[in-house]
């Protein structure tokens, strides 16, 4: 059986897709992650950017999204004086671009080159620098944020206490990624569309919370469970069969349907009515299909 990748505790298998992709769960530490023996990524993964470039910034940048992290920016803004932001894995730039539009001088790193090249093509800010360059000065951003990267990569641990090292005293790190824990997950089993070869790490709120004590003194702030599944909900109303999320849920067609049937929901006001009430039980259950986790650096004097 293959070692827990976190802390070499021992496994047992949670999860396999008919391809034969499989998920461990680890009986120490608790943390699902994909076991690497089962599957591999193909290398030109992260390239789907790169057929992305020549698309216009209206088709890059839905509206809908846009609201929804103009939002998370306002909310970050609301907490915290300073205004540097770094979003992580910026990609195609649209939390930078929307944080720009709520005041924050916002830059991006990613480590596609295609996306920052999108980015700049926009006008932003965006690098192609790694989190750990020294190009990134320590204690010099207000806030980090990490949308749905913190399961890609190798060591999260170690992406955390970089995010800790790089905040000023009181800045804040908000992140979002699949919840293992939802209701979607649940329902669609090894359809849930965020099982992908391209994620390692498959957090619940309870090992998502045990990673950030074991590999920082960051504060939990917040962290709630957020958004129903669309393909759930069509799996549970059993009108279609399961959406092909594709490569991950980035792109492709189950990313349009969903985008689709999102902007339905939104254009409702009865429905928007009941996703709300539904998100709030999700935030109270903890089932909701994605974390997102506000932390916060404790001002220097706090630590005395
Ligand atoms: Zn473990």
């Amino acid at each position: 059986m293959t070692p827990c990748r976190r802390c070499h505790g021992s496994t047992t298998t949670t999860l396999v897709r008919a391809d034969g992709l499989r998920l461990v769960r680890c009986q120490r530490c608790r943390t699902v992650q994909l076991d690497p023996e089962s599957t591999s990524l193909d290398p030109g993964f992260y390239e789907y950017y790169a057929e992305r470039e020549d698309l216009p910034v209206e088709v890059l940048h839905l509206p809908l999204t846009t609201d929804r992290l103009r939002a998370v920016a306002r909310d970050l803004s609301r907490r915290v004086g300073g205004r540097r932001l770094l979003d992580v894995g910026c990609g195609e730039g649209q939390l930078v671009a929307s944080a720009l539009m709520e005041g924050w001088q916002a830059s991006g790193i990613d480590l596609s080159a295609a996306a920052i090249r999108i980015c700049r093509r926009i006008g932003l800010d965006c690098s192609e620098t790694d989190l750990f360059s020294d190009r990134l000065i320590l204690g010099s951003f207000d806030a980090i944020t990490m949308i749905e990267l913190v399961e890609h990569v190798e060591d999260p641990r170690r992406v955390l206490a970089r995010v800790e090292e790089l905040l000023a005293p009181g800045g804040l790190a908000y992140l979002t990624t699949p919840n293992y824990h939802s209701l979607g997950r649940r329902v669609l089993g090894e359809d849930w569309g965020p099982v992908s070869p391209a994620h390692l790490w498959y957090f619940s709120p309870r090992s998502l919370r045990s990673l950030v004590r074991a590999a920082t003194d960051l504060e939990v702030v917040a962290l709630r469970t957020k958004n129903l599944s669309a393909a759930a909900l069509r799996r549970i109303a059993r009108r279609r069969p399961p959406v092909d999320m594709g490569l991950g849920g980035h792109v492709g067609e189950g990313f349009a349907a969903e985008q689709e049937l999102r902007h339905r929901v939104e254009s409702s006001a009865l429905l928007r009515a009941a996703k709300a009430a539904a998100n709030g039980v999700f935030s109270f259950s903890g089932t909701g299909e994605t974390i997102a986790l506000l932390l916060r650096k404790g001002a220097i004097e706090d630590r005395r």
